[in-house]
């Protein structure tokens, strides 16, 4: 008999995780599928950076980018909040610390740059000080004597990449919802009911077989794999994959408390509570592409020396003390912006009963995400205006 759902998440990251899980608290009947293993590709490969600030690749485009790039702070601020109540509402650890987050400037052009972001931030309601060097010789005396100003947003921190999404899939299931490894959705037609989706799914002797299932609605929360997906929907879902290099030390005793990142400079970094120090920020690496040149999502892209290199002279240049932690391990992980750095959230047009979420910092606002989709499932109206995330906006003949 074919099985029935309310809804199937498509993609085992942090984001079908958090909608698994909320979906099902919410009554629904939900099987996650997920092609490889649940956190298996960005969600478990990035820095684990909370930013509700505006990041570098935000603002390093000038004050217009970055006030388009402002209409995503509605969900910064819902996202910040849930982060807060995540780990008592999953029971689970999950390395939640928001102990404060400073973007850092060197000269005065970035002070006026600081200066323009902080009251651009505060005017869409979120806690943003400007500290001057005596300040941050008191804050954080880690950093170095170049830096003259920072702004600090004590809702910001990190989480742990590499434990979130296993333990809200676990909590997914513990709500009620199927979860299935192995298992790729490779195609989708419409029924009076909603979705009939097939499902190819893998056993551990690599052996294949083809599942079909019914469901009311479908959530796309597949990360770089968005636009290969919506087409199976019939839907054009435009999005820039980036791959992008990652770095960690060995450990060191604590002296880092805050995320730190630079007005001026591809730089995060972090100390995890296991002391390593985390370094990226969004220095690029090798994107793999098939011979037409089309991006090969299920190949392993490669690191850039240089990349590593820039990266961790930046770490340095910040962090003095970090010159002499060993750097003991570099990785990528490809992930997605839209062209104008605002997330694609919302129903697919064209695709009844298909919601999608991708884009940006979806690790720091998979909360959010996943909560506004859960509205759409059941079919509530989500409390954020969803609007300037319409994942048609890019469409022709759409006005934005
Ligand atoms: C190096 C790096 C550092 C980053 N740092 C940060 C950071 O500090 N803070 C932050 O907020 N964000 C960061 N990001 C971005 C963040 O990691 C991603 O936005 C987020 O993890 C995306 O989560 P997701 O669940 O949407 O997608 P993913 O984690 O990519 O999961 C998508 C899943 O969908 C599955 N899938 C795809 N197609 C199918 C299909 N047809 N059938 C079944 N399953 C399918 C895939 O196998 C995959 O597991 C970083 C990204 C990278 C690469």
């Amino acid at each position: 008999m074919t099985e029935r759902y309310d809804v199937v998440v498509v993609g085992g990251g942090l984001l079908g995780c958090l909608t698994a899980w909320m979906a099902a608290r919410d009554g629904a009947h939900v099987l996650l599928v997920d092609k490889d293993q649940v956190n298996q590709h960005a969600s478990g490969q990035n820095a684990g950076s909370l930013h509700f600030q505006l990041e570098y690749r935000m603002v390093e485009a000038g004050e217009e980018a970055a006030r388009v790039a402002a209409e995503a702070m509605p969900l910064h601020l819902d996202a910040a909040g849930m982060w807060a109540r995540m780990e008592d509402e999953i029971g689970e650890p999950l390395g939640v610390r928001q102990t404060g987050g400073l973007m850092v400037a060197e000269n005065s052009g970035q002070v006026g740059m600081l200066e323009f972001k902080a009251e651009l931030e505060r005017s869409w309601g979120l806690d943003v000080r400007t500290l001057d060097r005596a300040e941050l010789d008191d804050v954080a005396p880690y950093l170095s004597r170049d830096i003259v100003a920072a702004n600090l947003s004590a809702l910001e921190g990190k989480a742990d990449a590499r434990i979130a999404a296993p333990a809200v899939g676990r909590a997914a299931i513990a709500a009620g919802a199927t979860v299935r490894a192995r298992s790729r959705l490779v195609g989708a037609h419409r029924v009076p009911t909603g979705w009939e989706v097939t499902l190819r799914e893998t056993d551990r002797a690599g052996g294949e077989r083809a599942r079909t299932v019914r469901t009311a609605a479908v959530v796309l929360a597949a990360g770089v794999w968005t636009t290969e997906l919506g087409r199976v929907f019939g839907a054009e879902l435009p999005t820039v994959p980036l791959a992008l290099t990652m770095t960690v030390t060995s450990k060191i005793p604590k002296f880092i408390p805050h995320l730190v990142q630079h007005a001026g400079a591809r730089l995060s970094l972090k100390q995890s509570l296991d002391n390593t120090v985390l370094i990226g920020g969004g220095w690029p690496a090798r994107l793999m592409r098939d011979a037409n040149g089309v991006p090969a999502f299920d190949r392993k892209h490669q690191l850039i020396p240089q990349s590593i290199a820039g990266n961790a002279r930046a770490a340095v240049n910040t962090v003095p003390a970090l010159e002499r932690v060993p750097a003991v391990r570099s990785w990528v992980g490809a992930t997605t912006v839209a062209p104008d750095q605002l997330p694609l959230v919302g129903a697919v047009r064209g695709a009844p009963g298909v919601f999608v979420a991708t884009g940006g910092s979806a690790f720091t606002l998979g909360p959010s995400f996943a909560r506004v989709l859960t509205d759409l499932i059941a079919g509530r109206s989500p409390d954020i205006d969803l609007a300037p995330y319409d994942p048609a906006r890019f469409a022709e003949g759409s006005v934005s």
